[in-house]
């Protein structure tokens, strides 16, 4: 339903298999990807940076962006979150006004 929430994220970290210990100097986010595409793309980040065993890349799901994105247009909006919290509808301004104006 929303297929570009993934990001990916690279850097060395103090323990390998847990992404909280990754050097924030070192931490770069590319996305967002499908999630074919962020595992595809981790993968080749992987790969290249094989030698280091410090060095991983994750594929994390960017639920900031998925709470903005409205249920009605599929369009991201700042205003989609904040309906959520007052109204629990997923759903964006522009959307709210014509749902009142014209009910489904
Ligand atoms: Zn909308």
């Amino acid at each position: 339903m929303f297929p570009n929430n993934y990001i990916v994220i690279e850097g060395t970290h103090k323990n390998p298999n847990d992404i909280k210990t990754i050097d924030k100097t070192t931490e770069k986010i590319y996305g967002p990807f499908t999630e074919s595409k962020a595992n595809e793309f981790a993968k080749s980040l992987i790969q290249k940076n094989v030698d280091n065993f410090y060095h991983r890349a994750w594929v994390v799901i960017d639920n900031s962006k998925v709470d903005n994105i409205c249920e009605e247009c599929m369009k991201e909006n700042e205003s989609v979150s904040q309906n959520l919290i007052m109204h629990s509808y997923k759903i964006c301004n522009s959307c709210k006004i014509s749902k009142t104006i014209f009910p489904i």
